[in-house]
């Protein structure tokens, strides 16, 4: 029977493709998944992070394997991700939990194999972590979730360093692959019966083909033609860096899809300046303008942070203000919380933790309120939605997303089984706050 392996991943959709990449490195290797991380011969804790509490939360579950490494001395446990990129966490794993056995960064992905190989071969300890590799690791065969999705790196790293943000010191600077190599893998995706896409960056605005000098836009275009390919996503948008020729692609192009997210973060000047977001409120309700201008239809999420340091009162309801002009379909709301090794972790204005909390309620129930009387307006119509999945517990309800991401909910009548990836007509029966609820056509 071949060795099992299990990974656990935290964190954003970088992450996940990460560990989809890892995965497809295992099978190679001949090991098979285990659902269950008990029964695997091999862990990989693939971290975050960005997250509040991600330190105690990440050893709190490192420190849930030692037992494992007594009662099976041959079982193997690697970690990964962001969090090892940070020299302290390193320290503190050295220190107090010396039994970790392999040790990558977000940048020695493709060195795993012959880390883990060392590590079986020699029994030592591994470890490989690059702070800034300027080559792009691009030609793994990932272990994909769904046969009718994927994720698709365009860039990786970025060079923004928002002042809250630890991405940049763990992910390293911004890297583009090339317009040819991202169409090669999504043509390869297609023809094997993917039909939608989700190109990732930290900032796709920012994608510029070393090779060509082409653009986002560019790139768009060139995926449009990809035969097969339905929908076209992406994510993350910068207020600072998103073009009138990026914008006119909701015109052109017509795979991509109606949906934007557009992280605000904030409706305040000065305190866009502090978080060193390079654009002001103007910039941002510009942008918004013109994507609704060219794509009347257009839905747009955004994230926001409550409570950055020095926030005023004044400063806060001008974010609520901005939400009401924008009216978002839906917001990623955080309570910020300082992430060591980033400048804004030792501004001296931090927000004690109560108004923190008292402003997030009022900015939640805001965006809320917004987000239901959104998709109240979807009541009635009929959309294509492709289908993503079957309820547990009811063979006549499934799941999928409009072009525009709304999650629906539907009914289809007893006898009809439908496929993961079809596109079906749906109409709208009933809207909630975050999903829809409909009938198959
Ligand atoms: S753009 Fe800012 S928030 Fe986004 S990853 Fe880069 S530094 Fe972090």
């Amino acid at each position: 029977m071949a060795n099992l392996y299990h990974i656990i991943t935290y964190g954003c959709q970088m992450n996940e493709h990460d560990s989809e990449n890892i995965a497809g490195l295992l099978e190679a290797m001949g090991y098979e998944y285990a659902d269950d991380a008990y029964e695997a011969d091999i862990v990989v804790m693939n971290t975050c992070s960005i997250r509040e509490n991600a330190d105690k939360r990440f050893f709190g579950v490192l420190g849930q394997f030692k037992k494992l490494k007594k009662t099976n001395p041959d079982f193997i446990l690697c970690v990964c991700g962001c969090m090892p990129q940070q020299p302290r966490v390193i320290e503190e794993i050295k220190k107090s939990f010396a039994w970790v056995d392999v040790i990558f960064g977000t940048q020695n992905i493709k060195q795993f194999p012959e880390l883990l190989d060392a590590r079986i071969r020699t029994g030592r300890k591994q470890m490989a972590i690059i702070d800034n590799n300027p080559v792009v690791e691009e030609d793994m065969e990932p272990k994909r979730v769904f046969r009718h999705k994927a994720l698709v790196n365009i860039t990786y790293g970025c060079n923004n360093f928002c002042t809250y943000c630890i991405v940049p010191y763990t992910r390293g600077r911004e890297k583009s692959r090339t317009i040819k190599d991202v169409k090669c893998e999504v043509e390869r995706l297609c023809a094997d019966g993917v039909k939608e896409v989700m190109l990732l960056g930290q900032n796709v605005d920012s994608f510029k083909d070393a090779a060509t000098g082409g653009t986002f836009a560019d790139l768009l275009r060139e995926l449009d033609t990809v035969d097969g390919l339905e929908r076209i996503r992406f994510m993350t948008s910068h207020p600072k860096d998103i073009s009138d020729d990026m914008i006119s692609c909701y015109q052109t192009c017509s795979k991509l899809c109606h949906n934007i997210h557009l992280p605000v973060q904030c409706g305040n000047d000065r305190v866009l300046k502090r978080m060193n977001r390079h654009y002001d409120r103007a910039r941002y309700l510009d942008r918004v303008a013109k994507l609704r201008e060219v794509c009347p239809d257009i839905t747009i999420s955004t994230d926001i942070i409550v409570g950055f340091p020095g926030e005023t009162e004044e400063e806060f309801e001008d974010t609520l203000s901005l939400c009401k002009e924008v009216r978002y379909d839906s917001a990623f709301t955080f309570i910020y919380s300082p992430r060591e090794g980033t400048p804004a972790a030792r501004f001296e204005d931090q927000i004690p933790e109560e108004i923190k909390h008292a402003r997030f309620d009022r900015l939640v129930d805001c965006i809320n309120e917004i987000s239901l009387e959104k998709n109240k307006c979807y009541v009635g119509g009929t959309y294509d939605v492709l289908v993503e999945g079957i309820s547990k517990n009811d063979d006549c309800i499934y799941s999928g997303r409009t072009d525009g991401f709304k999650l629906v909910n539907f009914t289809v009548p007893e006898g009809i089984a439908l496929t993961d990836g079809t596109i079906v007509k749906v109409q709208i029966t009933d809207a909630k706050t975050f999903s829809l609820e409909g009938r198959l056509i």
